[in-house]
């Protein structure tokens, strides 16, 4: 989702985390580490990111990131179980990786993968747009990429979840943040409002801003 801001929500999240009211999930004993992924699209190519952010883009663990590929191409960033997700409105995409780790692609045209399809990493899923199957909003061509893990529920559907419910008790169940995960080489750190934070290429140290422009080179 993008651009929507609400401060007072942030301020209640730090506080809590002040408080100690926030725990972290529960590891579990299938869960693997997180997967070295590459990011959702072909590299060596410049990308828009609008940021790190919630699925609604208002409250909840910031486990999504908006990218838009200069060719806006979607590729699987690791081999992995397509899941449709089903909606009034069309459908979007779900990967399920070794691991009870799933990543998810909101907003975009043209799927190209079929339900229950296995796709190797780079295989071409889609492409960036602004499609809402389930609800939502979009502003500009973007994939709004999810970190999930459902160590307990690997073949998990979510046909026919608004994407309110996606954005809500799904994320709060099953959300992974953003936060410190490296993607294909840069390391990605939230900022503390939404949709900010801080891509960092790992060869080079070189920092891009976001929402910013980075070329996604490894
Ligand atoms: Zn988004």
């Amino acid at each position: 989702m993008t651009k929507l801001r609400i401060r007072g929500a942030v301020l209640t999240a730090t506080v809590a985390t002040v408080l100690g009211l926030v725990s972290a999930p529960a590891a579990t004993a299938e869960l693997a580490p997180f997967p070295a992924l590459t990011l959702p699209f072909k590299a060596g190519q410049q990308v828009y990111s609008a940021g790190i952010h919630s699925d609604d883009g208002s409250t909840g663990v910031k486990n999504a990131i908006d990218l838009s590929p200069a060719d806006r191409t979607v590729r699987a960033p690791l081999a992995g179980t397509v899941h449709l997700q089903h909606c009034a409105g069309g459908d979007w995409v779900t990967i399920d990786h070794a691991g009870g780790w799933r990543t998810g692609y909101y907003h975009m045209e043209g799927i190209k993968v079929t339900d229950g399809e296995h796709v190797e990493a780079g295989a071409e899923l889609g492409s960036t747009g602004n499609a809402l199957p389930c609800g939502g909003s979009s502003t500009g061509a973007h994939v709004h990429f999810t970190l999930w893990t459902l160590p307990d529920a690997p073949a998990a559907n979510w046909d026919g979840k608004s994407f309110a419910e996606v954005s809500t008790t799904v994320a709060a169940a099953h959300g992974e943040p953003v936060d410190g995960k490296t993607i294909g080489g840069w390391r990605f750190t939230a900022g503390a409002e939404q949709y900010s934070g801080t891509a960092t290429h790992l060869a080079d140290n070189a920092v891009t801003q976001l929402p910013g422009r980075f070329r996604a080179k490894l």
